[in-house]
Parts: structure tokens; C-alpha cells; sequence
């Protein structure tokens, strides 16, 4: 199968244009088609002489993903689900700005986007484990997730987080590349800053991350204050126990020097106890951490159930009383909201691929 173009940073189209005997400043002109005009095909790129334009329709394709569906509606939360080349499908989400946190007037839209298809790492209530992993996704793939949503929504995206399916930093170096093409002037333009990746744990990749030199930001799906809890709900516990992940979150801050956000779903008598909320007090303040409070939204195939609002709010209050900044979204969510791998699962249930 050919490349897609879209793969191509500044420095493989200089290889590529030397190889043809074109000058390099056609590489500019390549990518302003492609990421500032946004063509869907080389024959519109009309600055190009005509024979480029046949060397590149040979040597590469512009399609990465397909709209196969949307729910949701243009001024609540939206979730688009893509097809593939190879006829799998991957999700993301869309989600305006609060505007009781960000104003009425907010244009922030932050887009959920995935890294893999399907997920090896089985997190006990994640609909994207439940049916195992299937491949990881290209760099053109994550990237083409933004430009898709763009496209549909007619929203300019200057948010994002690897939160959707797949572990981000179990395709690492997919993922790196996905970043050099959202964050590039000559790319999407989006700022570091306003990426937040994601991860269940992955020890030895969140040291790698803390070496990148680029400011991204790091959430960390916890879930658990001690081993025991933790190990209940997330598999990864048991290669990469808290204490060799808060030895990595520690060398995160002392390279980053920014805060790590720890994500807490809380599932009903799972790791809801108010004992837990004390010792996420300590780990949180070891690490300047901040914590964000999810009530269980139910999954399709498994039983948990969500605790009560008045409970949520004790266990928010124990962190708050502690000087721990912590949130928590007691809204429900609409069935889009729900965890992400939801869509994805059912329409591949109802559309294997062949
Ligand atoms: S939460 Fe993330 S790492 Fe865990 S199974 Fe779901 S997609 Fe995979």
C-alpha cells in the first residue's frame, strides 16, 4: 500500500523531491496543501508542475480515515467514529467548553483522540479493552482524527487528549511523530501545551516522555490509592506497581516542572472507600499532583455501579481539606459520553472487516 502523504515531514519531502530532481522549496508548497489548504487530492495542488503531481499520485495517497458516523449534537458533545484503510474503526470525541468553567463566550474545543485500535492493557472498566488489541494507529491516523473533526464540525480544535482508545504509550513512537505533525507551524499549529497524553502506566515510556523536549502535559489513569485497590481495576499494577510509578511521576516533575493530573474513576465499592481518599492525599501531595474525580458511567458488559452523588462529594471534600486540587463532574454522562470504545465495538461487531 502506498504512504500517505500525510506521513511526510519537512525533512522526508527534501529526500523525496532530491530523489526527483525537484527543489526543495516545492516540500513548502506540498505541506501548505496539505495542512493550511487541506486538499483531498494532488491534482489540486495547483502550484505543482504536472509531472510532480503524477510522481506523487504514484508514490503516495492522501486518504488516512473516513467519516462512518456521528452522535451527538453540534452544541453538546460530539463522537465521530472513523473508518481505516483496512476497514477497522477508531473514535474520538469532541467537547465544547464548559462554560461555567471557560464563559459563555469560550471558543476552547478539545478533541479526544485514539492511538491504537482496540487495547492490550484490559482496565476493568474500559469498553476499549474488552475486546483486545488490534493494531496501533499511524501517525497520519492520530493527526487525521483533528483534521476529520475540523472538517465536520467547522470547529478549529486547540485542545487535545490522548484519552480515546488505545494506550498512547504503547505506540510511542507512532505517537511522537503524531505530535511533531499537530504541533509543527507547518503542520496543525497546535501548542504543546494543549496536549495531554494519557497513560495507565507505562513506567519505562513516562521516563522516555520526560526526556522529550517538548512541554506536553501527562494524566495518569490511577484509579487506586494503594496496590491492592488498584490492581483490581488496573491489570498494568502488577508489572508496574505505584511505587515505580510515582518514582517515574517524580523524575516527570523534576524534568517538566508541571503539574501531573491523576485520574480517579469511582466505582462503587471498588476504590470508593474514604480510606482510599486519604491515601490519595498522600500520594497526590507527593508528587504536587492534581486529581480529577470520575463517577462510573455504567459500561455495556460489566457490573460496576456508580457510588452516590453525596458520596463523591465526601471523597472530593477529604482531597480539598487536604490542599489537594480536586474536581469532580457529577453531571451524568449521555450515552456518548460513556467510555470510549463503546461505538467502535459495535459497529466492528456489526461490520467485521474481512
Ligand atoms: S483505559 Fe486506556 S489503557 Fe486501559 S484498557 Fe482502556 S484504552 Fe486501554
Amino acid at each position: 500500500m502506498r504512504p500517505s502523504l500525510f506521513s511526510q515531514t519537512p525533512s522526508d519531502l527534501t529526500s523525496t523531491l532530491e530523489n526527483l530532481g525537484e527543489p526543495s522549496y516545492r516540500g513548502t508548497q506540498i505541506l501548505e496543501w496539505l495542512w493550511q489548504k487541506r486538499v483531498d487530492s494532488i491534482d489540486s495542488m495547483s502550484n505543482l508542475p504536472a509531472s510532480l503531481r503524477a510522481h506523487l499520485e504514484e508514490a503516495f495517497t492522501l486518504q488516512t480515515l473516513t467519516h462512518a458516523k456521528t452522535q451527538g449534537s453540534a452544541d453538546t458533545t460530539r463522537k465521530f467514529l472513523f473508518r481505516l484503510h483496512d476497514g477497522r474503526f477508531v473514535e474520538c470525541v469532541l467537547i465544547p467548553a464548559s462554560p461555567a468553567l471557560y464563559g459563555e463566550r469560550s471558543d476552547r474545543h478539545t478533541l479526544c483522540v485514539s492511538s491504537q485500535v482496540g487495547c492490550a492493557f484490559a482496565c476493568k472498566f474500559c469498553a476499549s479493552g474488552l475486546d483486545g488489541f488490534t493494531r496501533n494507529l499511524t501517525p497520519e491516523e492520530i493527526a487525521g482524527q483533528v483534521l476529520l473533526s475540523e472538517e465536520l464540525s467547522g470547529k478549529k480544535i486547540n485542545n487535545i487528549v490522548f484519552m480515546g482508545m488505545g494506550e498512547p504509550l504503547a505506540n510511542l513512537s507512532h505517537l511522537l511523530k503524531s505530535i511533531e505533525l499537530i504541533t509543527s507551524p507547518w503542520g496543525i499549529g497546535i501548542g504543546a501545551r494543549h496536549l495531554t497524553i494519557s497513560t495507565s502506566g507505562l513506567v519505562p515510556q513516562i521516563r522516555k516522555l520526560a526526556d522529550h523536549p517538548q512541554q506536553i502535559r501527562l494524566a495518569i489513569s490511577l484509579h487506586g490509592a494503594t496496590d491492592e485497590v488498584r490492581e483490581r481495576i488496573m491489570p498494568i499494577n502488577n508489572k508496574w506497581p505505584l511505587s515505580d510509578l510515582f518514582d517515574a511521576l517524580r523524575y516527570w516533575m523534576e524534568k517538566k516542572k508541571q503539574k501531573i493530573t491523576l485520574e480517579y474513576i469511582l466505582i462503587e465499592g471498588v476504590n470508593d472507600e474514604l480510606k482510599q481518599a486519604e491515601l490519595l492525599v498522600k500520594r497526590a501531595r507527593s508528587i504536587r499532583a492534581k486529581v480529577n474525580l470520575i463517577p462510573y458511567n455504567t459500561v455495556e458488559g460489566l457490573s460496576w455501579n456508580r457510588p452516590d452523588d453525596a458520596h463523591c462529594r465526601k471523597f472530593r471534600d477529604i482531597l480539598s481539606g487536604n490542599g489537594v486540587s480536586a474536581t469532580l463532574r457529577l453531571e451524568k454522562g449521555h450515552d456518548i459520553d460513556a467510555a470510549c470504545g463503546q461505538l467502535r465495538l459495535k459497529e466492528e461487531q456489526l461490520n467485521t472487516p474481512e
